[in-house]
């Protein structure tokens, strides 16, 4: 059992982040924010895929005006993403959206650091506060000889206060780097000094093959130390998979729960069944649905009971077929060529 550790609440739309609230999954666009047909159209196929905060580029005026547009056709909360332009980070709060990613130290004076403080507090607007390790100023990459985890979470430290300076308290944290390690220790010293909610995720993760597992162990990492409060894996090409790959990871951590779980053994020289196939058929038919459930593919009477008999629906193998369990319970024998349809239906049946 993950003990998550506390941080403050922060809502971001209708969406509240730390506290102990359910991790939140985001993601970004990779569209050109000003062509808003194509940002729409990737926000709505990000909504269905279980999307619940989207962030999206605004590297100039067109795109933060875009964002008024783009905000009538979607439901979840966007951000918008900035950097080094005051102006910009007013216009966004101007159109309508739900929270800033800034760094306060790139966007110009003290001035120009109040007056989207301001704005922000005026429409009631949290600031995500993201360091990479890409772009640490120079004073800290000086100070410590290099990207350092002290240097990160220093970082995010002082662009925190540059903030609080102002009376600025609706704050979410990110400290994001493509080392584990450094991230890992970076988080471990921030969570010392900071009650805010953390935004977690690795930088250039990297294709979605190995960025996946690149994200998984850095995230899982983070995640069973109980920090965290909002995730986005980052994955080169379609940001969907990004949403893919994050459900996944809470369930594997039994953070949040979504459909149907597959769990099939790994096959030996015991097994009875085609147990890739019969997971993989089954976890196709059953993606449509949303209560959450396991489902046990076992390939033999040996080990396999036992996984089935923990499911909600499970088979173990065995001559000629399968013994199907419902909620730790034998029911019946079925043939080999029964099994799928009568696993779809026994999901069917109780969910
Ligand atoms: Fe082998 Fe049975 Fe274990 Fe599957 S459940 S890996 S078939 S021993």
């Amino acid at each position: 059992m993950i003990t998550r550790q506390k941080t403050k609440v922060v809502h971001i739309g209708g969406v509240p982040v730390g506290g102990g609230n359910p991790l939140v999954i985001q993601s970004m666009t990779n569209t050109d924010t000003r062509n808003i047909p194509a940002t729409i159209a990737q926000i709505k196929a990000l909504e269905a895929a279980g999307c619940e905060i989207v962030r999206v580029a605004v590297p100039d005026i067109e795109a933060a005006e875009a964002i008024q547009r783009i905000k009538k056709e979607i439901s979840i909360p966007l951000v918008a993403d900035i950097h080094f332009d005051y102006q910009l980070a007013l216009l966004a709060v101007k159109y309508g959206a739900d929270k800033l990613r800034i760094n306060p130290g790139n966007i110009g004076s003290e001035n120009h650091v109040r007056q989207v403080a301001e704005a922000a507090n005026a429409n009631d607007l949290p600031i995500r506060v993201g360091v990479n390790g890409g772009s640490l100023e120079k004073d800290i990459l000086a100070k410590y000889n290099g990207v350092t985890p002290e240097g990160l979470a220093e970082s995010a430290l002082q662009n925190v206060s540059l903030l609080e300076k102002h009376n600025f308290k609706n704050i979410v944290v990110s400290v994001k780097a493509s080392n584990i390690t450094l991230m890992l220790e970076a988080h471990k010293i921030l969570t010392k000094h900071l009650s805010y909610p953390l935004h977690i995720g690795l930088t250039e993760a990297g294709t979605p093959y190995k960025g996946s597992i690149r994200s998984a162990t850095g995230l899982g990492a983070l995640l069973s130390l109980g920090i965290g409060d909002t995730l986005r894996v980052s994955l080169a090409g379609d940001p969907v998979q990004e949403i893919l790959v994050a459900k996944d990871i809470l369930s594997a951590m039994g953070l949040r729960h979504f459909g149907v779980t597959v769990i099939a053994c790994p096959t030996c020289g015991r097994t009875d069944l085609d147990v890739a196939e019969i997971a993989l058929q089954v976890e196709m038919k059953l993606a449509h649905i949303t209560t959450p459930l396991t489902v046990a593919v076992m390939g033999c009477a040996v080990n396999g009971p036992g996984e089935a008999r923990e499911a909600d629906i499970g088979i173990a193998g065995g001559k000629n077929g399968a013994v199907l369990f419902r909620k730790g319970k034998v029911i019946r024998h079925i043939a080999t060529n029964e099994i799928i349809d009568t696993i779809l239906d026994e999901v069917h049946s109780i969910q």
